[in-house]
């Protein structure tokens, strides 16, 4: 027997004994009178406790429970411990939403739930930044009010979600969004929302690129077909088929460079190429650009090299020697015949610095910022006329962020050029005359460099 029964049973019980020994000495009616009064005083207590509890459980819920006496004391205690799990349990499950909340608002994607409306019910943060969605206000809105691109609206409605779908933010201009729904539950969704701006830059690049580089090759590959075509079909003067052969010579030449400079940028590209840390002389590199630029200008133009400072460069010397050869060929190629180029080479208090100006057709200043852009060019049809391939500058621009080095442009029209390449202090080391080695001051000719 439980002892709630035990308890419960001592009352009835007493007030049977009390009327048990009334019996003997006031007779049966009295006994049955004290027997029937005990019961209904124990009846109207359990009563009272009775509408205790009725009252308390009116009240609200985090009222504490009354304290109950005698056998409701141990039901008050039953129900007090039941409760206190209860809250527990309570108390965990509100912990866990508040952490699966914490989580959603913290997910770099947007979080939107929907009913089976369409109406929202939910959102993260990041919702708002990518479709404007407030909480506060839009709670109960149907999303289409707020997400009102014809595409969204159309995905919405035709309820295929297998595949995302991607439309231009509202909210701020030049952002793309994939919006994906995912059905849940009864009738809810969940649309996520994902700023996919950067991987459509990465996306439109690549399909650029390839354009970009279909079109450079179609170009002289259409001239040596024609020319082709003509030397096959056509009975030709030998001095014609000289000048056909040498045209289509060129035409090669540029598909060659071309190609050449498209491995040079796809390697230095590559995140497998390590970077070469050696230590070089700058000296003998200087000396070998200026010669290579006067072999390309053939007298055209007059060079000078200055070279201020010995120094010692750590670093890749063929990338170097690529990035400073390509800014001596444009200065050559963009310059006028008559023109002067100035190579100067100094050490300064930050670490050193390689400058190419010349006085050539100069750069207008809406340009300069695009110039490092693989294919941009100001004059296409120049660019072309003189052999360029358009990614001398992306080259240049791929070698200096390998050497955390900057290049800074100062042009005008008509006026010239200055191309800078500024080394920091940790790759460049101010060496001695001696230190440099024999190559480094005994080769400069002395009307095209000063070696201080
Ligand atoms: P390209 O092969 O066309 O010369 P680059 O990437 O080397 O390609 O240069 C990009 C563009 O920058 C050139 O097409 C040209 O318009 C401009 N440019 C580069 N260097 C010079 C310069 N020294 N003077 C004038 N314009 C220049």
């Amino acid at each position: 027997m439980s002892p709630i029964w035990l308890r419960g049973l001592i009352a009835p019980l007493a007030v049977a004994v009390i009327a048990l020994t009334a019996w003997p000495l006031a007779g049966a009616v009295a006994a049955l009178a004290v027997f029937g009064a005990g019961m209904l005083g124990v009846a109207a207590w359990h009563l009272i406790q009775l509408d205790a509890l009725t009252r308390w459980a009116g009240t609200a819920l985090e009222k504490a429970v009354p304290e109950g006496r005698g056998t409701w004391a141990i039901a008050y205690a039953a129900l007090y411990r039941r409760l206190r799990l209860r809250s527990a349990r309570q108390r965990d499950l509100r912990l866990a939403l508040d952490r699966f909340v914490s989580g959603a608002e913290a997910l770099p994607e947007g979080v939107v739930v929907l009913d089976g409306a369409n109406r929202i019910q939910w959102a993260n943060p990041r919702a708002q930044a990518h479709l404007g969605i407030e909480l506060r206000h839009d709670a109960g809105a149907p999303i289409v009010n707020l997400v009102r691109q014809p595409a969204f609206v159309q995905y919405l409605a035709n309820g295929d979600f297998s595949e995302p779908v991607v439309v231009e933010s509202q909210r701020e201009t030049g952002m793309t969004l994939s919006i994906q729904i995912v059905p849940f539950g009864m009738e809810e969704k969940l649309l996520m929302s994902r700023d996919i701006t950067r991987l459509e830059a990465v996306a439109r690049l690549r399909r650029d690129f390839i354009a970009n580089v279909s079109h450079e090759l179609k170009t002289p590959l259409t001239v040596l077909t024609g020319f082709l075509e003509t030397l096959a079909d056509m009975p030709l003067e030998e001095r014609q088929r000289q000048r056909y052969l040498a045209l289509m010579a060129e035409q090669a030449q540029n598909m060659q460079r071309l190609v050449d400079d498209l491995l040079t940028l796809s390697a230095l590209e590559s995140e497998h190429r390590v970077l070469l840390e050696a230590e070089f002389a700058i000296v003998p590199l200087l000396l070998q650009i200026s010669a290579d630029a006067k072999a390309l200008s053939a007298g055209r133009h007059e060079i000078t090299l200055n070279i201020r400072d010995q120094a010692n460069v750590l670093g890749s010397r063929d990338e170097f020697a690529s990035a400073f050869g390509n800014l001596v060929s444009n200065a050559v190629r963009y310059t006028p015949d008559g023109g002067h180029i100035a190579l100067d080479w100094r050490v300064t208090a930050d670490g050193a610095e390689f400058s190419v100006a010349d006085t050539g057709i100069g750069i207008a200043a809406e340009h300069i910022s695009r110039l490092t852009e693989r294919f941009y060019r100001v004059d296409r049809s120049r660019s072309r006329a003189t052999g360029g391939t358009g990614l001398g500058l992306a080259i240049v621009k791929h070698v200096l962020i390998r050497h955390q080095a900057e290049l800074v442009v100062d042009s005008a029209p008509a006026q010239g050029s200055r191309f800078t390449v500024r080394l920091p202090a940790r790759r460049v080391k101010v060496v001695t005359d001696a230190e440099a080695g024999p190559a480094a001051s005994s080769t400069v000719p002395t009307n095209t460099a000063s070696l201080r």
